[in-house]
């Protein structure tokens, strides 16, 4: 049986490899790239599931041979095999901002991935401010986690939702999605990081792409914070991307098959749901998007 592993993080020409099979002398090794992978111009990603060569057991090295299929491919971060995404916003400091948070979801949703969302500091709000925002999110399309770092509370709800599955937290910041990521992933040694800083002594290292292994199984990557992301998306993909139009669409049809769902005749989208104001103003974004696109081609 050959060796096989999942990539956690990438160092220069180097890659940290969490092995899959059980009892082996050593479980994580820092590997090269075949030059026949080199060769052909073969990729390692983070998250990628590879064939591991030549293990070095004393040394802790090893030699990725082959990269296996993967099941999606995500840019930004650079991670492989991504299972789905998880949004982390605070019910309370700062508070949610609907129109940022729709801009999350979408952004979110463009990647084709499954998207959920966990309401941070559950403890700076009372129950029926929660549950105020439960019932409008369901709306929405999206039933989410909440949860308190400092009460830990929805905690098991969350380690069960990342439970052998591979994730990419993102969201803005101040939210608490350090703290949430230090409290499940308590032990720093489970890090790679705590392996991979003694080689990067003195170096700074930004845009470090790195998943982060939960001790009951699945992995975590972390996203820098950020408040306004970039919508690319072409004005044709975007309904897609709202569950409510999703749902408006299900075993229907607009009379137009190009139909934007603005004010078209015979349009099944009517504008009678809270985020069709967001539909209207990410889809001018679309349009310009696409304006531009078309200049450059
Ligand atoms: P990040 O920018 O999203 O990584 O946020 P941090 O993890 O750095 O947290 C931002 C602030 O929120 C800090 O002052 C935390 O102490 C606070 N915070 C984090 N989690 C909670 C929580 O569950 N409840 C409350 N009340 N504050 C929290
Ligand atoms: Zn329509």
């Amino acid at each position: 049986e050959p060796l096989t592993g999942t990539v956690l993080a990438v160092q220069a020409n180097f890659y940290w490899v969490r092995l899959h099979q059980k009892s082996l002398p050593k479980s994580l090794l820092l590997c090269t790239r075949r030059t026949r992978l080199k060769k052909i111009g073969q990729r390692v990603m983070v998250g990628d599931r590879v064939l591991i060569e030549e293990p070095d057991w004393n040394g802790d090295r090893g030699a990725i041979s082959q990269v296996l299929q993967r099941q999606s491919e995500l840019d930004r971060p650079p991670i492989a095999n991504v299972d789905q995404i998880l949004l982390v916003f605070a019910l309370a400091s700062p508070t949610i901002e609907p129109y940022q948070l729709s801009r999350f979801l979408v952004k979110a949703e463009s990647t084709g991935l499954a998207v959920s969302l966990a309401l941070s500091k559950s403890d700076l709000v009372s129950q029926d401010e929660q549950q105020g925002w439960k019932e409008r999110l369901a709306e929405w399309g999206y039933q989410p986690i909440f949860i308190s770092v400092r009460q830990k509370s929805g905690l098991d709800e969350l380690k069960q939702y990342l439970n052998n599955k591979i994730t990419v937290a993102s969201g803005p910041s101040g939210v608490g999605k350090s703290s949430l990521i230090n409290q499940i992933i308590p032990s720093v040694d489970l890090r790679v990081n705590a392996v991979s800083g003694k080689l990067e002594k003195g170096r700074h290292t930004t845009r470090h792409v790195e998943l982060f292994e939960l001790p009951t199984g699945g992995l975590l990557a972390d996203t820098p914070g950020f408040n306004q992301p970039d919508l690319f998306c072409l004005p044709q993909e975007l309904a897609q991307y709202f569950p409510e139009i999703r749902q408006k669409l299900a075993g229907k049809s607009c009379q137009f098959s190009d139909c934007l769902h603005r004010d078209e005749p015979g349009c099944a989208v009517r504008g009678d749901w809270e985020r069709y104001e967001h539909y209207l103003d990410f889809l001018e974004d679309a349009i310009a998007y696409e304006i531009q696109v078309h200049q450059q081609t």
